[in-house]
């Protein structure tokens, strides 16, 4: 059993841990945290040892009666891997912890790309993963444009990808962020971060991003263009990808018409917290226009233009990506093993 540890037991940071629970090659070993709140006290009832992420902190967990097993270097030097889901920042404070106790960590997409040996996505390049010390879990919107761009370029080529992404405010839990009542153009300069953090996992991928910040919290919504070297027709992309067990294209018959009812209909079908795993992608909005050639090239150049729009569950999609890569640093399964253990542990696939 692969013993593993969560450093910082917040949005991603319990989500994982449930996931973790589920595997069957897997033992969580226990979740720090700073404090004690809601979550410190779910973890307790949920059995998962927890351990004090602040030493001098330790007494307020006392004061709350909540029983904890000790501060956090015992729970990393106990694992075999930690995943660190800490606020964005701390993850790289935290790293020579894991260094003095020589424990694999995987960080998350709020951390810098130079903290670690490798990026990662289980669908763009699981096998790079292998014997890193350090791995960072990509963030919600590049697994969601990776899980989509992989499949595209194997199969006909990416010249160029367009993106515009539209990004909620904040968690439903962020009280604090916004805007409650604005349309922001986020970041108003190009390219938004998106597209450089999309190069971590695919260097040589053509692809500019746009992002807004929303007045929502529920989900991410992409308005995608991928220029393809190929032309398939719109159909053969819909059945490329419907392959995919991290996609689900959304019938034209389930009549959901936006993030609202994707969160409605995963919690009818008893998902936890309402989570989506998967990216949501419209069937109906699948769409293929013939290319242009750039110019001096004849018409076999010319490709054609990808139209579709996608939600991403800001809160979840990474989370099967960080169980991925816990087999990947350890050499303890290939991609297509890992990720069909994964989907079968949690239930994917819509
Ligand atoms: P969060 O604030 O919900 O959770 C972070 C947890 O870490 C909190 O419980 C906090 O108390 C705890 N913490 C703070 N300092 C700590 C320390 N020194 N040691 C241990 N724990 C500590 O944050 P989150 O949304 O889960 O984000 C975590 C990471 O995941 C960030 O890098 C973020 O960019 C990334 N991420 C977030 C989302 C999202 O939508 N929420 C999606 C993908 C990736």
């Amino acid at each position: 059993m692969i013993k593993v540890a969560i450093n910082g037991y917040g949005t991603i940071g319990k989500r994982v841990a449930d996931a973790v629970a589920l595997q069957p090659d897997m033992e969580l070993v226990g979740v720090a945290k700073t404090r004690p709140n809601f979550e410190a006290e779910t973890a307790v009832a949920k059995g998962y040892p927890l351990y004090a992420a602040v030493e001098e902190r330790r007494p307020q967990f006392d004061e709350a009666g909540i029983d904890v097993a000790g501060g956090v270097e015992k729970l990393v030097d106990a694992a075999d891997v930690v995943v660190d889901a800490c606020p964005s920042g701390i993850g790289a404070e935290n790293r020579s912890m894991y260094e003095e106790h020589d424990t694999p960590a995987l960080y998350q997409g709020g951390e810098s790309a130079d903290l670690v040996d490798v990026s990662f996505n289980a669908r763009g390049n699981y096998s790079e993963a292998e014997g890193a010390d350090h791995v960072r879990v990509v963030s919600c919107n590049t697994t969601g444009l990776s899980r989509l761009l992989a499949p595209l370029q194997e199969a006909y080529g990416v010249q160029k990808a367009r993106v515009t992404l539209v990004r909620r405010g904040g968690d439903p839990g962020q009280t604090g962020r916004g805007p409650i009542d604005d349309i922001l153009p986020n970041p108003v300069t190009l390219p938004s971060h998106h597209g450089p953090d999309v190069n971590t996992i695919f260097p040589d991928l053509n692809i500019d991003t746009l992002g807004l910040k929303v007045p929502a919290t529920l989900m991410h919504t992409h308005s995608v263009n991928v220029q393809l070297d190929a032309a398939p027709t719109a159909e053969e992309v819909r059945d490329l990808l419907a392959d995919e067990s991290r996609l689900f294209l959304v019938p034209a018959s389930y009549d959901i018409d936006g993030a609202g009812k994707l969160k409605e209909f995963a919690m009818d079908r008893g998902r936890p917290r309402g989570d989506i795993w998967e990216n949501c992608i419209w069937e109906e909005s699948i769409t293929v226009e013939d290319g242009v050639a750039p110019a001096g090239q004849g018409d076999a150049a010319a490709g054609a233009d990808l139209y579709l729009f996608q939600a991403i569950h800001q809160e979840s999609d990474v989370v099967p990506e960080n169980v991925d890569a816990i087999r990947a640093v350890l050499g303890a399964a290939d991609a297509d093993e890992s990720v069909a253990t994964t989907d079968e542990a949690l239930g994917i696939g819509l």
